[in-house]
């Protein structure tokens, strides 16, 4: 029997980077859908969970992508919802990377720091986007004191209070609209995460050079102007300044690592939910 995704995109267009990763995951069949809503998922997922006999639901599973967050967590929300006894089937979350790509980049930090990010303060930049909001919570729950920056105030803080209430997790906001004020927000971090646009420098690197507290420095943005001067795309772990840096293919060889994986693991049973905490869990196995 076939394994199958059923890939819900919250965005018109479904994702081709979540479909081919869909197959090089362990999917048979990849089916996408564009413009999936709460409001119309619900007999795409009778479809999924009535179907096939017990012991073969397992074969079938549901991935939920697109590029707004709050869009993706309402529809796994809905799509949750319409699951009971055992008509259910595997589930995973990952609007815009955001999960894989928080969790490889946040369990390279904690393996950097060889298991001690408690106690340390993270300052992600850009962190209101769905890459950086999922980097918080993971931060936060390693004990870490974590500030996310935006250009505005408003947007800081309402991204901020959602992932706080969700994930039961405290962020501070920080408005940083240019790099005078992300020099300044990130005075006293040991950690900074740039996860801004692509191609959207935040940071000169004179603002980290000679800074006398941070340790270790990852940029998501792979494409130039990158996230932070100074930091290769292809650094893993490097040293400079001082400092231990990532760039974002230098981590991003366990994103993809990481979402293949968490594809594969979908077909192992039939009611696994894979979001923020249990897709950093497994990073955090294969990290190094
Ligand atoms: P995103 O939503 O596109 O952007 C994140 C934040 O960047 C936005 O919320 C916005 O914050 C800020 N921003 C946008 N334009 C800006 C500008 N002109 N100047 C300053 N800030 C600006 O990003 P994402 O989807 O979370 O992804 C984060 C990064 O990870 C991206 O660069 C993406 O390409 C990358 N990525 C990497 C991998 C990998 O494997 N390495 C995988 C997936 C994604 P404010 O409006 O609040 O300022």
């Amino acid at each position: 029997m076939k394994k199958l995704l059923y890939q819900f995109d919250t965005d018109p267009l479904a994702s081709v980077f979540d479909n081919v990763v869909a197959h090089d995951g362990g999917a048979d069949v990849v089916v996408p859908y564009g413009g999936i809503t709460p409001a119309n998922v619900g007999g795409l997922v009778d479809g999924a969970i009535f179907t096939r006999a017990p012991k073969d639901k397992k074969l079938t599973a549901i991935f939920v992508g697109g590029s707004d967050m709050a869009a993706g967590e309402a529809l796994l929300k809905a799509v949750k919802k319409k699951f009971f006894a055992n008509f259910r089937v595997s589930v995973m979350l990952d609007s815009n990377g955001s999960n894989t790509t928080a969790a490889a980049g946040v369990a390279w930090l904690h393996h950097a720091a060889k298991g001690r990010l408690a106690g340390k303060r993270a300052v992600i930049l850009a962190g209101t986007g769905p890459v950086g909001q999922r980097a918080a919570v993971m931060l936060a729950r390693e004990g870490v004191q974590v500030a996310i920056t935006g250009r505005s105030k408003e947007k800081a803080q309402a991204t901020a209070k959602a992932v706080a209430e969700r994930f039961k997790v405290e962020v501070e906001a920080i408005e940083a609209a240019d790099n005078a004020a992300r020099v300044k927000a990130i005075q006293g971090a040991q950690i900074v995460f740039a996860t801004g646009a692509a191609g959207v420098q935040l940071l000169d690197e004179a603002a980290w050079r000679e800074h006398k507290t941070l340790e270790l420095l990852a940029d998501a943005n792979a494409t130039p102007a990158l996230g932070i001067e100074g930091i290769d795309m292809m650094d893993k772990m490097k040293e400079r300044h001082g400092k231990l840096v990532f760039g974002a293919l230098g981590f991003g060889a366990l994103k993809i690592a990481l979402h293949r994986a968490c594809i594969g693991k979908l077909f192992e049973q039939q009611d696994l939910s894979l979001d923020c905490d249990e897709i950093y869990a497994i990073a955090k196995t294969m990290v190094g």
